[in-house]
């Protein structure tokens, strides 16, 4: 197993950074919402979850490969990883929130980010 990526390039930061030079503003880690969500939209009811592909095992991707060691102890976590997951996006929605998954692998693509993001995102007004 490799564990690609390093601190510096944050799949987190990485949104955050797009969202900022998109002119749109957000909160963070909101305590009072399932989850915690990474990203809020409070006006738009928006939450954005930057999920790690190996720790919320993202479907068929080649960064959520299974470790050949431990490979039970590995399955439980993911299981309760991806249980807590469901957890939160269905009390998130009976809440009344649209919930948006971006992955790590998707922000390595930073043009495809970038589009997946305004689809998400509108901006209303036209900014100068
Ligand atoms: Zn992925």
């Amino acid at each position: 197993m490799s564990r690609i990526g390093s601190k510096d390039t944050h799949p987190e930061l990485a949104v955050r950074r797009l969202i900022t030079e998109m002119g749109l503003r957000y909160r963070l880690h909101r305590r009072d919402l399932p989850g915690k969500p990474d990203i809020v939209f409070g006006p738009r009811r928006l939450v954005l979850f930057v999920h790690g592909c190996f720790w919320h095992q993202h479907r068929g991707c080649r960064l959520a490969s299974m470790p050949s060691a431990n490979a039970a102890f590995w399955q439980a976590k993911f299981d309760a990883n991806t249980a807590r997951d469901r957890r939160n996006t269905a009390a998130l929605k009976r809440e009344g929130w649209r919930v948006a998954v971006i992955w790590e692998c998707e922000t390595r693509q930073p043009e495809r980010l970038a589009r997946r993001l305004q689809r998400l995102l509108p901006v209303v007004s036209v900014s100068a």
